[in-house]
Order: C-alpha cells, then structure tokens, then sequence
C-alpha cells in the first residue's frame, strides 16, 4: 500500500496494565510512520498532565507533540484533523465511547488509526472503551509489565492507598491519600472487596 493513500485504513490496538511500555510501543510507531514520510497527528486527553501538558511522554524520556483534547469530546479530534494518514490516541481508557464511532470512521475514511490504553482498571475488570476498540480493530497488541511481587509477566495493574490493596469500591480519586500503582500477575494482583 502506498504511504500517500487514503484508502484501506485500520485500527490498531496497543494495550496492557501500567508499565507494560504501551505509550514507548505507541511512540516507536509514530517515529517509524514518521520516518516513511507520513503525517502523524497524536490526541491524548486533557485529564493527563504527565510530562507536559502538549506531548506524549514514555517512562525513559522520549517525547512526541499531542493534540490535547477534552476526552468527553472527541469530535474536537476530527475538527483538528488536516489531513494526516496516521491518527493516534494515547491513554484511549479515559475517552468517552464517542472514541469508538469516531476512529471507526477515520478508518473507513482510509486513515491508520493507532489506540494506546489500559485493558483493564484496578479492579482487574475491562476498561471501556478500550475493551470495544479490541474487537473493532484488525490488530492487537497485548504487552507485559513483570509483577513486582514475583517477577512472572504481569497483566494487571495494582492500586494501592495509604500502603493498602484499594478497595473495590474506593472511588477514582482518595483525596489526601498516598495513592501508587504497580504492575502485578493474575496470582498476586490483590483487590479487597470486604
Ligand atoms: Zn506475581
């Protein structure tokens, strides 16, 4: 397929828990579509002011401009669009379903289109809308973080607050308390639901 074609379009997945290198795995197809002579544009959601407020930054300093959009409003992504062939959106967990009917348009309309985003929250359940754009797209990549426990690939991410295991039904954010996250297997991922 030639790179300057707008047609035959396709979404792509890159998924996994916390630390798992989804955005450095994001980041390194940017760089080689980028390479090739392509136009990239990347969208990340305004909620995640990691890094800076207007790049996509990897855990070992690399760096990519974004588009900062509302993630309640994708249709703000479609409206910045200028016609680039590569459209990307990291941390696609905390978009609206919006996200969906919109990248499945971009595709039909000839666009690669690229999703880094948590499979899964930490309760270990499926994270929309990522969960839906997994079986919408033509390919997935699952990536491993290892499980700080036991050092078995892990595929969960683990929230712990105040030196605790949360708590199913603790809410997103514990204001005041000392919140951190790890990556965890299956056997060692624990969430209290007493
Ligand atoms: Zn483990």
């Amino acid at each position: 397929m030639s790179p300057r074609s707008l047609s035959g379009g396709w979404m792509e997945v890159i998924t996994g828990c916390m630390f798992s290198g989804k955005t450095d795995e994001l980041i390194r197809r940017l760089d080689r579509a980028e390479i090739a002579g392509q136009d990239v544009v990347v969208f990340k959601p305004s909620i995640d002011d990691r890094y800076s407020e207007d790049s996509i930054g990897s855990h070992n300093g690399k760096q990519w401009e974004a588009e900062v959009i509302d993630p309640e409003d994708v249709g703000e992504a479609e409206e910045r669009l200028n016609g680039e062939e590569v459209v990307a959106f990291d941390e696609a967990n905390f978009f609206s379903a919006e996200l969906i009917e919109i990248c499945e348009k971009l595709a039909d309309n000839g666009r690669r289109v690229i999703l880094a985003g948590l499979d899964t929250d930490f309760r270990g359940e499926p994270f929309e809308p990522v969960h839906e754009l997994i079986a919408r797209s033509e390919y997935v990549d699952k990536l491993q973080a290892i499980c700080v426990k036991c050092g078995e690939p892990a595929t969960r991410t683990q929230r712990i607050i105040d030196g605790d295991p949360a708590h199913r039904d603790d809410p997103t954010i514990v204001v005041g308390a000392d919140e951190k996250y790890e990556a965890r297997c299956r056997d060692c991922h624990e969430v209290r639901t007493g």
